[in-house]
């Protein structure tokens, strides 16, 4: 046995080796020492238990061949680009929107240079940073002004705190949402100093019950746009319109809370109907705010717009400090809000848009090519077909209202080896990612952007399948 152990490089050895040299400038004398430790502990143990080499030091150059895919592998950026095949679109643990060509050249204008953020190039005096914006929101949606913060739970506690903090805020029963990922409306209440005052019931309220709940502590009245479900049967709510005349009365001001919040309407798009911002705005309520990488299908913001007196008030707050964006962010967000100044491109421009708009006769026609290739790398352990399924917005979105789409399913005798095929999508460089329901794998062409490098991907005969 100890001919094998002698078969060991020593780390001494091939670090001062020409390769080891190259390895060194490539990945780091730290990295390249510990891997290359690493491989010699697992080759002795190997050795020991099995009386025999590792397949990896077959030879020097099958050892440090092996040593260098290691390496590479840890050179790589964890948070990886992946092809979401799950068939909801907005999926929020995959990141939600991608962004327009427009902003992503935005957001990389503004990485590699200074940028005008909170300078007037004009004046020379300093500025909002997020001025742009408010005069691209006053165009879009007739409202005032804006206000841009990190996301839309921000803009909700930030709205809070400056306007409610030791008042009290009503808001229907039937409106007390969570948004997942611990967004509760009473918590970012409390959070922000504020009263939550009650009314109505989970399926009904009524304007007296708004009234009846005012008294001189009262803040302002409150709408939570209720996106991720719906109430149905025996019910009852408060419209803003109703609302902001009840504020007037008693000069309380209307907020709304919408959540995705469409600047388009997607009821022209043939989608589901989702409230838009300019509908609030002409309704009189004096804020509204709505989150930028939702249907709006930019970068992650909360986004307030509204009368410019409250407006004002939101950027004075030392929270706005806290909570405010970046330069990149700001810049991706101004250049999609400009990509609403040519609503006939919209749905070309903006992939959310896109990929909600492809017809079924286009994703049929993905479902094919994708079912060819896959067909030419799976064994006949899988059946492959194409089926119609039921995709989703996602994001809080409409979740009662699915969309039509397209699905390749997969199905096999053995549900383990579907299993592994899920586990052996997730390995691939841009892993695949699928939903599993009904004893098959669904890959759901609705949702897939990039779809060309996927079949490119899969097309590859070294991509470990
Ligand atoms: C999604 C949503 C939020 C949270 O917005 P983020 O941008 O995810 O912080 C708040 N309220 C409503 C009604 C929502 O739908």
């Amino acid at each position: 046995m100890q001919h094998l152990f002698r078969s060991i490089p020593s780390i001494d050895k091939l670090l001062k080796s020409p390769i080891g040299t190259d390895f060194i400038a490539q990945f780091g004398h730290q990295a390249f020492v510990e891997q290359a430790r690493k491989l010699i502990e697992q080759a002795r143990k190997h050795i020991q238990q099995k009386s025999k080499l590792p397949e990896f030091l077959l030879s020097e150059s099958t050892f440090l061949a092996h040593l260098k895919t290691q390496l590479l592998a840890q050179q790589q950026i964890a948070m990886k680009p992946v092809f979401n095949l799950t068939g909801t679109v907005l999926h929020t643990n995959l990141g939600r929107s991608l962004w327009s060509e427009r902003a992503v050249q935005a957001a990389t204008n503004a990485m590699r240079n200074n940028v005008a953020l909170e300078f007037d190039i004009e004046e020379g005096k300093r500025s909002y940073r997020d001025i742009y914006i408010s005069e691209l929101l006053h165009k879009i949606t007739g409202a005032e002004a804006a206000c841009v913060v990190n996301n839309n739970a921000a803009a909700v506690l930030l709205i809070l705190a400056t306007f409610a903090q030791g008042k009290e805020v009503i808001v229907s029963r039937g409106e007390l949402v969570e948004i997942g990922g611990a967004f509760r409306i009473p918590d970012i209440m409390q959070q922000a100093g504020c009263k939550l005052v009650e009314v109505g019931t989970t399926n009904r309220t009524h304007l007296r019950d708004y009234r009846n709940a005012i008294t001189e502590n009262t803040a302002f009245l409150m709408k939570i746009h209720t996106s991720n479900f719906q109430i149905q049967g025996f019910t009852a709510s408060v419209s803003e319109e109703e609302l902001v005349a009840l504020g007037k009365e008693y000069q309380l001001p209307v907020i709304s809370d919408l959540g995705s919040g469409s600047l388009t309407d997607m009821k022209a798009l043939n989608l589901p109907a989702e409230p838009m911002v300019q509908q609030k705005v002409a309704s009189g309520v004096d804020l509204v705010s709505f989150s930028g990488d939702k249907l709006l299908g930019g970068p992650q913001a909360g986004i307030i717009v509204g009368k410019k007196q409250w407006i004002d008030q939101l950027q004075k707050h030392p929270l706005k400090r806290v909570l405010r964006c970046d330069k990149v962010i700001l810049s991706a967000l101004e250049a999609t809000l400009r990509d609403y100044l040519f609503p006939d491109q919209l749905t070309e421009n903006l992939p959310t848009l896109h990929l909600l708009t492809q017809s079924i006769e286009q994703l049929n026609e993905k479902a094919q090519q994708l079912k060819q290739v896959l067909g030419k790398r799976l064994d006949s352990r899988y059946i492959l077909q194409i089926e119609p399924s039921l995709a989703q917005i996602g994001s809080g979105a409409l979740p009662t209202e699915k969309i039509e789409s397209v699905a390749l399913t997969i199905s096999s005798e053995n549900q383990r080896d579907l299993l592994a095929l899920e586990q052996q999508f997730k390995t691939l460089p841009q892993p695949i990612i699928v939903r599993l329901a009904q004893q098959k794998m669904w890959l759901d062409l609705r949702s897939v952007a990039q779809f060309e490098n996927l079949i490119a991907m899969l097309n590859d005969k070294d991509n470990g399948l």
